[in-house]
């Protein structure tokens, strides 16, 4: 994406006192000078911050001011060893408020809406990115936090919640919850917020029509603030991100190289005015793209797409990146395929063999129909030619925890 002047600018004083401010990127750089960068090309040449680099500077090397400036921390959850944590100034803590309260207002969501947080509070960041967005426009705040749906549901009746904060997981279960009891005409309801994994349609589908309301998708990492840093306005399904505070960039997760605008790659966030943690360059893992053009809504905040899936999810077939929501997508668009499905790559005879297995109902030619659609959608979809064959439903193994649906048997 094209770095604008003003970004230029908010890049080089960044970059002008980095490492004189933080140990973390005195070390990282050692070798050059970041105030040497001049253009977008040059900044361009720096190396990536991952999240390695965080987990080592464990427990506050990130910090970028004394100590007594840290207001508070956050830190990721640590599910694979050391956590990384993210100290936070007074500026910080209100640059976030202010853009998720901007988040609110994007959505059509007022001050006199009532939102109900479900998600955790404590180190992770949505429950109380939630809170102080909320508080900041103005609304009332019902600060749930996670759990105890009976309890949930009461208070959204009793006190009138019209807006729901949750992941989405946890909003497709109070939508069933609602839908079992019975109580949809007591649920006020009429906006979610959902944290931004990558939930599928149908069940997108599921939540909006079960609960009633109007969904939103809210992006962040708790790395760069937390959730709050953008979201899809009422008028597109791409999600604004606030550029006056971050700097986007989607580079190929292979090569590192940026892609020009529009191609889908894993995006890279430059913290532009952040102070107790900077981050230059951070790659975040998320697949997507930039939403090219003007948003119907008039808003000039860039956008980038739903988020595609992780880049550690994407296998290369035939040149070809194929990632498991582009596989979901083409069975979503097929007549009798389920939505379980899984996929094997074969080398065979010095050529990839991409095989997609997937469960119908369907038997004898509508059977050889269903996968002739298949093969025609994903060769339409990703110019790529794959084998369709379709079994019985309950014929791919189920897990409880996550499917394991793509598998690479080439090396
Ligand atoms: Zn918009």
């Amino acid at each position: 994406m094209h770095m604008n002047d003003e970004t230029l600018a908010l890049v080089r004083t960044l970059l002008s006192s980095i490492k004189e401010k933080s140990p973390f990127y005195a070390a990282k750089y050692a070798d050059f000078d970041p105030a040497e960068v001049a253009s977008q090309a040059d900044f361009e040449r720096l190396p990536f911050t991952t999240k390695e680099d965080l987990r080592a500077a464990y427990p506050l090397g990130l910090a970028a001011v004394p100590a007594s400036e840290i207001v508070r921390i956050h830190s990721s959850s640590g599910t694979t060893g050391v956590p990384v944590i993210i100290p936070y100034t007074a500026k910080d803590v209100d640059d976030w408020s202010l853009m998720f309260a901007r988040c609110y207002e994007m959505s059509g969501i007022t001050r006199d809406d009532r939102i109900h947080i479900t998600p955790g509070y404590g180190l992770w960041t949505a429950g109380i990115g939630f809170q102080l967005g909320a508080e900041r426009m103005g609304a009332m705040t019902i600060p749930m936090g996670p759990g105890n749906t009976d309890k949930q549901l009461q208070m959204m009746m009793d006190l009138g919640s019209t807006v729901l904060g949750a992941t989405s997981s946890y909003a497709l279960l109070l939508a069933e919850t609602i839908a079992e009891r019975g109580i949809r005409d007591k649920i006020k309801l009429r906006k979610g917020v959902i944290g931004s994994e990558r939930w599928g349609e149908k069940m997108r589908r599921r939540i909006a029509s079960e609960l009633g309301v109007d969904l939103h998708d809210i992006y962040g990492l708790t790395e760069i603030y937390g959730p709050g840093i953008g979201i899809n306005c009422e008028a597109s399904e791409a999600m604004h991100i606030w550029d006056d505070f971050l700097y986007c960039e989607i580079i190929n997760p292979e090569t590192g190289e940026v892609l020009p605008n529009g191609e889908s790659g894993e995006l890279v966030i430059t913290t532009l005015v952040k102070e107790g943690a900077p981050l230059v360059r951070y790659r975040t893992h998320d697949l997507t793209r930039f939403v090219v053009g003007a948003c119907p809504c008039g808003a000039s905040y860039p956008r980038i797409e739903r988020l595609i899936g992780r880049s550690d999810d994407m296998v290369k077939v035939k040149g070809v990146n194929i990632f498991p929501a582009h596989i979901e997508e083409a069975l979503a668009a097929t007549t009798h395929a389920s939505s379980e499905y899984q996929v094997m790559i074969d080398h065979l005879n010095g050529k990839d063999i991409l095989t997609v297995f997937f469960e119908t109902a369907a038997v004898g030619d509508e059977r050889l129909r269903a996968e002739k659609e298949l093969h025609g959608i994903v060769r339409a979809k990703l110019s790529l030619s794959v084998v369709a064959k379709a079994v019985d439903l309950g014929d791919l193994p189920r897990s409880e925890k996550k499917t394991k649906r793509i598998f690479d048997n080439r090396y």
